[in-house]
This record gives C-alpha cells, structure tokens and sequence, in this order.
C-alpha cells in the first residue's frame, strides 16, 4: 500500500526498533519483565527524564491513559480533559470503566488546549456532595489538533491543578513530536512542570506496538503492576514489548523519525497556506495538519486515492508518519493545488 496521511499507525515499524527487537529474540530470557531488555530500557528512561521514575509497558494508549487515570482517582472522582481529548473521544469509556466510575469532565480551549482558567472553573462550578470531585487534570502532548503547550504553559496548569488538590496526567502518544519539535528536554514538560505521570506513546512514533506508563511521582505507582495484570496488560513475553524502545531511545533515533514527520508537517502546511478555499484550523505544531477542505475537494482527493480522517469538527486530518516521504507530501500537494485552483 502507498503511503498515506491517514494515521501515524498506518506505518510500519522504524529499523532502530526492528533491529532491537530481532536482537531480542536471541535464545531465552526471563518473563514477566524480569529480563535484561525491560531493566535497560527502565534505566535509559530515567536517564532521558533526569529523574528516578518507575516505568511501566502496556499494549496501547486507551490501556495506558486508562490505567494511568485510575491510579490518581476513586471512583467517586472526576477528571478534567479537553473536549476534544483522546481519553473522552476515542476510548470507548475505558477511563470511566477501568477507574469504576469516575467522570470525565470536558472543558473548553483554543486549538485543543486546557488552560489554568479552565481548570479553576471546572472545580468551582460545583463543590457540593452531588457532583463528582475533581480530582486529576489531563493534558495531551502533542494535542489532539497538533499543537503544543510550552513549558511555561504546562507549569501554569500544574499550578493551578496543584492549588485545587488535583494530580496531572499528560497523554503523550505524540510525546516525541512535541519534544523534537519544542527542543526542550523531555524533563521540562513532564515532571519539572509539574506532571505526575505520563503516557509515553511508543506505537505512533514507530514501535510495532506498547506504550510506556512513567510515573514521575512513584508513590503514586502502587500496585500498579496489579492493576496492568488485571486488565490483561501484563506482557508474559515483555522483552519484546521493550526492546524496541531500546533501539528507539539509545541513540536518538526517536527524536530524529519525531523531527522528520513534524519537518514533513511542516512541508504540508506551507504548501496549502496560500492555495484558495483552504484554511487550517490550527497552527502546525507537531506532525499533524488540521485544514478546512471544501467537501467537493475533499472527495475529488478521494476518488484520487488519498485516505484522510475528517477530525472530530469536519476538518481533514493529515497526519504525517515517522517514514512519510518529501515525495509524498509534494504529491498531495499538486493534487490539492490542481484542485483548489481549477476551482
Ligand atoms: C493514538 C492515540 C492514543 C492511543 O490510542 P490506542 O489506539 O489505544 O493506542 C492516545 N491518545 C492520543 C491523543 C492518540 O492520538
């Protein structure tokens, strides 16, 4: 299948992490995350974040933001995400499910970002016994409209959540585009913000599959092993799930594949900035481009061959791949110039 903008998991798997993974594959190992491979890439997390965290695999991100979440809540509580957050548009209620109950609460933002005000008029629209207490903000980064929180932004947020009592989550299934393309250390806009805990996506940024769960606050991490193997997602085999992270994070490789895509981005949303009857919706921050298609070029796209979602909202999503090529982004383009300017 040619390459697509679809979604970033319409990849393959990248050769830093492929090569880790046949590495992997050499003779017997320890199960359950006893093995040489899971110790490394734990330590090698802990030296790229600066911090002693505790680290944990899981198979996807609605596994690792749902089990992330349900350890900084009870049931009776709730969680404060953007309306347009992964966690309540595209999970299933698996937050809501694997917490017992506690509710998501959406708030409002320009461009898919929470902001401090948000947040404090969430917890003071209600404090009575009726309403769910909010007790956990969460943030996505990379957001799901492809832009970025700056460190400093991040650090209001946290304020703010800490203020109020509540604890900070950040989806990062994007999480090294938005490293690569802020050029700040991942430490800035995890736990030196604030953030208690991330979900550091693996799968989009070019793994075969796994997300890590990284606890930056590691009191908060009890008996989170129990709650993985509860719901299925303790890999008996976990050298495989780790160590493409190792050929991922050892030499950069995760930065370089993130700065590319957000590069090939890039390339997209100036070509389309001036063709007539576009708008982007968003600016493009990250790997991601968000644009106003008028329906009938949108189908003529189509018909042509290209696969895109329309994003919650209407707009045309194109996201760009670790291993999308200049090629292919400039052959989209002359579809939509041929397109937009025949009218
Ligand atoms: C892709 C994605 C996830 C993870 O989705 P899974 O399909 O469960 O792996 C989580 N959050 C965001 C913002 C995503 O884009």
């Amino acid at each position: 299948m040619p390459q697509h903008f679809a979604s970033d998991n319409y990849a393959g798997v990248c050769p830093e992490a492929f090569s880790a993974l046949v590495a992997a594959n050499a003779g017997h190992a320890m199960a359950y995350g006893d093995d040489e491979w899971t110790r490394r890439v734990s330590d090698r997390m802990r030296a790229i974040f600066e911090t002693d965290c505790d680290v944990y695999f899981v198979f996807n991100g609605t596994a690792a933001n749902s089990l992330a979440l349900a350890s900084l809540c009870q049931s009776y509580h709730s969680v404060i995400c953007h309306e347009l957050a992964h966690v309540i548009t595209d999970e299933c209620g698996a937050p809501e499910f694997f917490s017992n109950g506690a509710k998501l609460l959406p708030a409002l933002g320009e461009f898919g970002k929470l902001n401090p005000g948000e947040v404090a008029r969430l917890v003071e629209k209600r404090t009575d016994i009726h309403y769910p207490k909010p007790k956990v903000v969460t943030l996505t980064q990379a957001t799901e409209l492809g832009t970025l929180y700056r460190p400093e932004e991040i650090a209001a947020i946290c304020a703010q959540a800490r203020h109020y009592g509540l604890r900070v989550h950040m989806d990062g299934a994007r999480f090294a585009n938005a490293v690569a393309s802020l050029g700040v250390s991942p430490a800035d806009i995890t736990w030196r913000a604030g953030v208690d805990v991330l979900c550091f996506g693996g799968t989009k940024m070019g793994l075969p599959v796994g997300e890590a769960v990284v606890f930056f606050d590691r009191r908060l991490s009890e008996d989170f092993a129990y709650r993985c193997k509860q719901a299925g997602q303790l890999a008996s085999k976990m050298r495989f799930l780790a160590a493409p992270w190792l050929g991922m994070l050892e030499e950069g490789a995760w930065l370089r594949h993130a700065a590319h895509a957000n590069a090939m981005a890039q390339r997209l949303s100036q070509g389309l900035a001036d063709l007539p009857g576009l708008r982007l919706v968003a600016p493009t921050e990250a790997n991601g481009v968000f644009v106003d298609v008028p329906d009938a070029v949108a189908a003529e796209l189509r018909r042509r061959g290209w696969r895109f979602y329309n994003f919650i909202g209407g707009a045309a999503r194109f996201m760009c791949s670790w291993d999308i090529e200049a090629e292919t982004v400039d052959a989209l383009l002359d579809d939509l110039r041929s397109l937009c300017v025949a009218g």
